[in-house]
């Protein structure tokens, strides 16, 4: 291979500078041409790229966000729209493309090396949902982000003995608000893995406040229920003041931590290793602290992420 192209998709993550300098870098030392996409796969599809040299990846480690920028373009979806991405990518002779994103972006690249153009997946997102991996870029620093909002939120629940509910990103994963519950001694976790039962939720914290806890914090991670709505109904059981506090787009920001500029240099250099071995197709993630690649079709439809079912039961003992 001699040219290829990189591009971020999907929900932005701390570190995807990093992990685009990366995969720069490493191929320019291997003598290859890289270009950059701007605004994922809808870049793609309008044929918005440009060559990139060492420099234009200078000042980039440190910063959050994607300088390439990202987007939702759902309809890539859509073969004819695939199409003209490849022929986009064909006419200037470029050999694979990397991708920076989560699950989405992941079946953008599974199908593009379907139909015969060689993909390598980097997981970004700060979600830690992608399966092969276990860890992705920015989740670090996200969880970084929350365990210091929780800090916060209990100097303040504390003083007022006051219930907080705060409201952590992950989609379908809860890893981000279980990590950062036991980080932050939040006292009530509530995942997507496991079933919600609102009246439990309730009980444990009247017998929480009746051995004598001055607050109380939960943790629960988005798209579960409205929070809103929660804390009025908690407030209303227990008679004490309940906040609802939704994260938001806080936890996407923020200047990498170091962990996960490690996680994307090292990724982003695995993923030229790969291509230059002859590999497409293949999803890079991080096991034991060793790279691994995986099928990136087997990894989508066949492998799960484990559920960390030791950790909550670590955090209970701790409540
Ligand atoms: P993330 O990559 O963070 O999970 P999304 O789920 O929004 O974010 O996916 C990012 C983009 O990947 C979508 O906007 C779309 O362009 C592309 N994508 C998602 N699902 C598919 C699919 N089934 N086929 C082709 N492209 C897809």
């Amino acid at each position: 291979i001699k040219k290829i192209v990189v591009l971020t998709s999907g929900g932005d993550a701390p570190g995807m500078n990093a992990a685009i300098r990366g995969v720069v870098r490493a191929a320019l030392s291997e003598g290859l041409e890289v270009f950059g996409i701007y605004d994922g796969y809808l870049g793609l599809y309008e044929d918005r790229m440009e060559k990139l040299d060492r420099y234009s990846v200078s000042d980039m480690i440190n910063r959050g966000g994607t300088f390439l920028g990202s987007a939702r373009f759902p309809q890539f979806k859509d073969g004819s729209v695939r199409a003209k991405a490849i022929e986009n990518l064909k006419k200037r002779g470029i050999d694979a493309l990397v991708v920076i994103g989560g699950d989405g972006s992941y079946m953008g690249a599974k199908r593009l090396t379907e139909e015969g153009f060689p993909c390598i997946g980097l997981p970004g997102t700060i979600d830690n949902d992608v399966a092969g991996t276990d860890y992705t870029i920015g989740y670090f620093t996200a969880l970084e982000t929350v365990v210091e909002a929780i800090d916060r939120l209990r100097d303040t629940s504390s003083s007022h003995q006051r219930i907080s509910i705060v409201e952590v990103m992950g989609r379908h994963c809860g890893d981000l608000t279980l990590a950062a519950a036991i980080a932050g001694g939040c006292e009530f976790i509530v995942l997507p893995e496991i079933e919600f039962n609102r009246e439990d939720l309730v009980n444990e914290i009247k017998a929480g406040i009746s051995k004598g806890k001055k607050h109380a914090i939960v943790a629960i991670t988005e798209h579960i229920c409205d929070i809103n709505e929660l804390a009025r109904h908690i407030e209303q059981e227990t008679q004490r003041e309940t906040r609802a506090t939704v994260l938001g787009h806080i936890q996407r920001g923020g200047p990498p931590v170091a962990y996960d500029r490690i996680l994307a240099s090292r990724m982003g250099a695995y993923a030229i290793e790969l291509l230059l071995q002859g590999y497409g197709g293949r999803c890079v993630g991080i096991l034991n602290e060793k790279m691994v690649h995986h099928d990136i079709i087997d990894a989508i439809e066949n492998m799960k992420r484990p559920f960390k079912g030791d950790w909550l039961e670590t955090a209970k003992k701790l409540y």
